[in-house]
Order: C-alpha cells, then sequence, then structure tokens
C-alpha cells in the first residue's frame, strides 16, 4: 500500500527499525476463524458472531454511542445488541440497516437480550472468506490502529533477517524450534494452533523466544565476566595465621556454613583476579565474622582494606566488632563518620592515605573525593542491597585510584546481604557474581514467635510490656513508616515515645531517629546496649545489622504499612540471645488483603529464602529486584522462576556458544541487545 511506512511504526514502538519489531510478540489472539452460533456463546468467552444489521441508530445517553442490532444469520434469527463506545464518522456510513457483519467480543446478557459492547466489527459480505490463521492483538500505544501495527509487523516479517542465529547442529541437540519458523508461528498461528499453549506461552515457538532471550542474557552476562578476569587483582593470602589468632580469641566456633563461606572467600582472594562475590545469609547468621575473616589476607599482605555500610548506626556497630576482633592483632580500625570533623578528620585521612590505618569502616562517606588509600586491596559491602549500582560504581573507582595499584588492577570485592535472591533470580541477574551462602544460624539461638495484633489492643501490649522488662528483657519498640516524609515519621515517634513513657513512667525508655546526629544517635544504641535502657524507641534506623543480643521483644506499629523483606528485617534484630524472642506484629484497620497476607507469611515463616520466595511470588521479579538496582534490563517474555528449565539450559549452552561459535553469539546478541551492553558496566 502506497504510503504506509512501517519503520516508521516501528519507530513509533520504540523500535530502531523493521529487524527488531519482528520481535513485538502478540499479548493474545483473535480467533476469526470460525463463527459461532450466537445461541451457543457462552457468557465471558470470546466469539465471532455473523449477522445482519436490522436497525443501526446513534444513541446520546447515558454516554454517546452506536447502537446497532444484529439479526445472526443461523436460523432462529436470534439478536444481538452491540454498543460501539468509540466510533469515527466512516464507521457510521459503513455500518448500516443491512450491512452483513462479523462480531467479535464478549456476549453478555444485556437489557433488551444479548449483547457485546465494543466487540471488534467487520463488514463483509457472502463470499468473504474467513481467515486460516489466528488474528495477533499487540502491545500498542493510542496513535496506533491494531490494523496498522499488524501490517507493520507483516512487512518486518516478510524483510527481515530471520536467519536462525543457533548453528543447526546446537539448535537439533537442544531440540528448539526453528527461529523464523517459530517467530512467523508467533505472529500469525495457524488456525488449528493449540490456542491454550500459546496464550500459556508454553508452546514450542515460545519457549525458543524464551530462550533465545535468555541465551542472549547469560551471553553477555558471561561477556561481563570475561571482560573482569581480565582485569588483575592483588592475590592476598593469610600466611602468618592471622585470621586463626582471631578465632582462637573467640568464645564460639564458626558454624560449618560459615567455614565454608570464608573458605570460598580465601580462595577468591588468593587469585591474581579480582573477587566479584556476594555472601548471602539470613539475619543473624553471622555475616560480620566471616567478612572479618575475609580481611585478614589483605591485612597480612600489608594492604589496606575499607568496609562499607549503608547507614551510619550500622557503619558504627561494624566499626565496634572490627575494632574489639582486630585490636587485639595488633590492626588499627577507623570509622570515618560525617560527625569526624576538622582536626581529627585531617588526621585520620592523612593516616589512611600513608597506609597506616588497615581498615576503615564507613557509609559511602568512605568513597567521597578526599578519601585515599595507600593501597586499598578488598573493599566490602555490607546490607548491599540497600546501595544503588551509582555508589557501588564508586567504592570501584576508588579502588582504581589508590595509589599503589596499577591502571588495570582492581580491589577484590565482596558484598553482603540478608536479602536472599532466589536461585532462579541469581542465575539469570546475577550470573557474574559468586555467591556464598551461609544457611544456618549458629547454635543457640531461639526461633522468634511472631503475632499478629490489632492495634485496638495497644494499651493492653503496653502494659504487659512493664513485667516483661522488669524480669531484665529489653524491648525495641518500632514506629510507624511514613514512605514520604522523614518529619512525620519523627512526629510519629516522638508520639510514641512520648505516649510510652507516660504509661510506663518505671521503665527507662530511650529514642533514635533518622533526624539525629550520628554521635547522638550512638550514644542511645550503645545506652541500649549497655543495658541502661529498657525499651527503645526507634524509626527505621534499626532496620539493619543492629545487634543486641539482650533485646528480645520487637513491637512494630503499623506493621501494615511494611514490605515482607523489611519486616523481616526487623524482625531479625530479636531472638540473636539465648531468651525466648517475640515479635509484635501491630496493625491498624481496615487492612487490605495485600497486607493481611504478609502479615500472614510472616506469621507463619521465619526464614528468610522462604520469605524471600513469597515476596518474589507477591511481588513479581521486577519489583522484588527493582530494575534500577539490578542495573540491568527486565527480560521481556521469559520469567526466571516459570522457565527454570530454559534458564538451566541457556546457562550451560553460553560458554559452548563463546569458545566454539563466537559468530553464532554476535549474530545472536544483534538480534537480541541491539544497542549493546554498555548497562553491564555496572
Ligand atoms: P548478620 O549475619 O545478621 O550480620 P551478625 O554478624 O551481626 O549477623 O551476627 C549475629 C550475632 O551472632 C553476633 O552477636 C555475632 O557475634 C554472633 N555470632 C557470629 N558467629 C557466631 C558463631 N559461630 N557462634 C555464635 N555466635 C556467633
Ligand atoms: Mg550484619
Amino acid at each position: 500500500m502506497a504510503g504506509f511506512d512501517a519503520p516508521a511504526i516501528a519507530r513509533m514502538l520504540g523500535y530502531a527499525g523493521l529487524d527488531e519489531l519482528v520481535l513485538h510478540l502478540p499479548l493474545r489472539y483473535l480467533d476469526e476463524t470460525r463463527i459461532t452460533p450466537l445461541a451457543e456463546a457462552r457468557p465471558g468467552e470470546t466469539v465471532q458472531i455473523e449477522g445482519v444489521i436490522a436497525h443501526a441508530e446513534i444513541q446520546p445517553h447515558p454516554r454517546r454511542q452506536l447502537l446497532l442490532e444484529v439479526e445472526s444469520i443461523e436460523p432462529g434469527a436470534a439478536r444481538l445488541y452491540v454498543r460501539l463506545l468509540h466510533f469515527y464518522p466512516s464507521q457510521v456510513a459503513q455500518l448500516r440497516a443491512g450491512a452483513r457483519v462479523r462480531v467479535l467480543g464478549d456476549v453478555r446478557p444485556g437489557f433488551f437480550g444479548a449483547e457485546m459492547v465494543h466487540p471488534q466489527v467487520r463488514v463483509v459480505n457472502e463470499r468473504t472468506p474467513l481467515p486460516d490463521r489466528l488474528t495477533p492483538v499487540y502491545p500498542g500505544i493510542a496513535a496506533l490502529s491494531p490494523n496498522a501495527i499488524r501490517k507493520a509487523v507483516d512487512i518486518a516479517l516478510a524483510r527481515a533477517d530471520l536467519t536462525d542465529s543457533l548453528p543447526p547442529t546446537v539448535r537439533a541437540e537442544l531440540g528448539l524450534a526453528e527461529f523464523g519458523a517459530a517467530l512467523r508461528a508467533l505472529h500469525r498461528p495457524p488456525s488449528d494452533a493449540d490456542q491454550a499453549a500459546l496464550q500459556a506461552r508454553v508452546s514450542a515457538e515460545w519457549r525458543r523466544i524464551k530462550f533465545d532471550e535468555l541465551l542472549a542474557q547469560q551471553l553477555t552476562l558471561r561477556l561481563a565476566a570475561r571482560q573482569r578476569r581480565a582485569l588483575r587483582a592483588p592475590r592476598l593470602m593469610d600466611d602468618g595465621g592471622l585470621g586463626a589468632r582471631l578465632l582462637a580469641n573467640l568464645p564460639f566456633t564458626l558454624t560449618p556454613a560459615q567455614a565454608r563461606a570464608r573458605d570460598e572467600i580465601l580462595r577468591d582472594l588468593a587469585r591474581p583476579q579480582p573477587m566479584n562475590r556476594l555472601l548471602q545469609g539470613d539475619v543473624g547468621s553471622g555475616k560480620t565474622l566471616v567478612a572479618a575473616l575475609a580481611l585478614m589476607p589483605a591485612l597480612a599482605a600489608g594492604s589496606q582494606a575499607a568496609v562499607m555500610a549503608p547507614t551510619e548506626i550500622l557503619a558504627e556497630q561494624l566499626h565496634v566488632k572490627l575494632r574489639e576482633w582486630l585490636t587485639p592483632l595488633g590492626i588499627e580500625v577507623a570509622w570515618l563518620t560525617a560527625a569526624l570533623k576538622g582536626k581529627a578528620r585531617r588526621d585520620t585521612l592523612a593516616r589512611i592515605a600513608a597506609g597506616e590505618i588497615g581498615v576503615a569502616v564507613g557509609t559511602h562517606a568512605l568513597f567521597q573525593a578526599g578519601v585515599a588509600f595507600r593501597d586499598l586491596a578488598l573493599a566490602i559491602v555490607d546490607e548491599q542491597h540497600r546501595f544503588g549500582v551509582a555508589q557501588r560504581l564508586a567504592l570501584r573507582d576508588k579502588g582504581a585510584a589508590s595509589s599503589l595499584t596499577a591502571a588495570d588492577s582492581m580491589p577484590h570485592l565482596l558484598m553482603m546481604s540478608a536479602t536472599p535472591i532466589p536461585r532462579s533470580l541469581a542465575m539469570s541477574y546475577y550470573a557474574d557474581l559468586d555467591v556464598s551462602v551461609i544457611d544456618q544460624l549458629p547454635p543457640g539461638r531461639t526461633p522468634i514467635s511472631t503475632r499478629v495484633l490489632s492495634d485496638a489492643r495497644r494499651a493492653e501490649l503496653i502494659a504487659r510490656l512493664r513485667g516483661y522488662c522488669r524480669d531484665g528483657a529489653q524491648v525495641y519498640w518500632v514506629c510507624p513508616l511514613v514512605e514520604e516524609s522523614d518529619k512525620l515519621q519523627l512526629r510519629a515517634a516522638q508520639a510514641s515515645h512520648a505516649e510510652l513513657v507516660a504509661a510506663l513512667p518505671e521503665l527507662r525508655i530511650g529514642l533514635v531517629h533518622g533526624r539525629m546526629k550520628a554521635d547522638e544517635k550512638a550514644a542511645v544504641m550503645a545506652a541500649f546496649k549497655a543495658g541502661a535502657l529498657h525499651l527503645l524507641v526507634a524509626t527505621t534506623v534499626i532496620e539493619v545489622g543492629v545487634d543486641v543480643p539482650n533485646a528480645s521483644l520487637m513491637v512494630i506499629e503499623h506493621a501494615e504499612r511494611y514490605g515482607l523483606a523489611q519486616l523481616h528485617q526487623l524482625r531479625g534484630r530479636v531472638g540473636r540471645g539465648a531468651r525466648q524472642s517475640v515479635c509484635v506484629l501491630l496493625y491498624g484497620t481496615p487492612l487490605s488483603p495485600g497486607a493481611r497476607q504478609r502479615l500472614r507469611v510472616l506469621r507463619e515463616l521465619n526464614d528468610g529464602f522462604a520469605i524471600a520466595r513469597e515476596d518474589l511470588r507477591l511481588r513479581g521479579p521486577g519489583e522484588f529486584m527493582g530494575a534500577r538496582q539490578s542495573g540491568q534490563q527486565m527480560l521481556r517474555f521469559a520469567d526466571p522462576e516459570t522457565d527454570l528449565d530454559l534458564l538451566e539450559l541457556a546457562r550451560t549452552v553460553a560458554p559452548r556458544l563463546l569458545t566454539r561459535h563466537p559468530h553464532a553469539v554476535s549474530r545472536h546478541l544483534a538480534r537480541w541487545l541491539p544497542r549493546g551492553l554498555e548497562f553491564l558496566r555496572a
């Protein structure tokens, strides 16, 4: 057709050209290949009816619409009322009494009889053939008619290069459909196609496309890993037994899971390529100690390490712990806080630059301009999921810029997280990351029992705190989350604090919140840790990492406002000592169905992995990972959870293609990632 500009339509849909448009796949299909007698149509089914318009008129009320009365062609002449809510003058002219039409939509019982609201209506004659292909419905934009998109895709299918990117032998071995054939069948399925399989996206054709997408992802991740392996890093070995001395000073021994994680890390550090490892372990599993042991080879080599935490409180806690463990070994640990000012700050910076300080702990302030290391060999990031990609990048740059390091050398990187990533996601999004898992808690922990309680019973709960604290236990009281404003959140915290102080005058009650100065916060936390406070009213500043083993009760106000992962993190602040711990989730009413579900998951599950799985199920992978956090484009067709078998297939095939079929790899990536790999830099 003259003037039809398929490439322009591709661009309107966000693609560079027709080669990309062929991967614009249908959301679903319409079956125009058969006519259903009106009497046989069931409500809720999408069917096509053929008939003759008996009457047509524009009704102005209640909403302007074109109303058609269609007499169906089969004997018995049932009638169908068709309401068109959006229509053009050209349609009014076409859809006149006497016109023969095919109407496709959902039949429902209406006021006058069967009706269809805003179906697809086509004018036909007795000889108009039924199509022999299902009609695709594409994702679109308002400015484009469905037919224009269909036509553009047809042109793209005819013109684009649909050569299979997989070598025939590999494709045959994997038992996958041929690419071009699969793509054509998805755009234009034959009328006898298994519509259920198509719709559910599990047909052989869909599997081929999903496999290709997952393969592209695996290939890019492997290429990124290859780039990283081309970098150098100092080989670090703990020859003098520093780690053994640290352990000998502790009143406990490593759990087998901690020992395994440590061994994996030490093996990485001894290699001349930078480590890129994630240490996963549920809250309270003892990641800090493993991190301390990871420092040993760097310190033994006379190099430096940086330990970064997302908040001041956490950084301070890490500092206290590491100083306690490392000082007896003659290693100096510095805490670089925003509160450190003037001469003290200049001195610390100078000693870091001179290499006198072995370990510097801090928030991301650690990586601001002005902080220079002499010889940074290892960077550890605690609670890594709380940092954005930009901050992680800054950290790498800092390593590259340390004065003793060669231009192509990087520090080793260890990230820690208590937010477990399910295996499927780890494989697809973090394939360039090695993962160590601490899958057991230190002995002697009692499981936390979680209660869900309406805020209506608040007074009763507060009254019971009195006896609880008198018996020597300590309590966290977590204030409601106010997402938009930490000023409002502060006010809520102050109100709860005042209420508790008034109700429990004989208890010592502290308050800690995000707007306090770092040293004020540290003082309150220290008092709580020392047992000088019975009860600590806190905002989510205590969310991660805070470690006060004697605290055994946590109350979370308006628990329904928090997400699953956050509640699990918060709850992990208790259950660290020998005393039976309890977490009370106070909720306000009315409770939304989603919130009710979250609270139930928390009450029933204690295991972080199981909770993460539920979280993933409730929120979907995009939300769960946070597209920005993962720094990676999300998958369009495949789903790492449901398509795990394809993901595993792609993962096994990728290395082989890279070594034996480099041309196939470039062809494949050109098709699936035409805009290159720039996003992988993070
Ligand atoms: P997380 O993994 O949440 O960061 P921490 O490192 O804060 O956990 O450890 C929680 C508590 O367990 C700390 O008080 C720590 O000293 C203690 N701990 C760590 N390892 C062991 C162990 N092997 N045996 C007993 N207690 C341990
Ligand atoms: Mg921790």
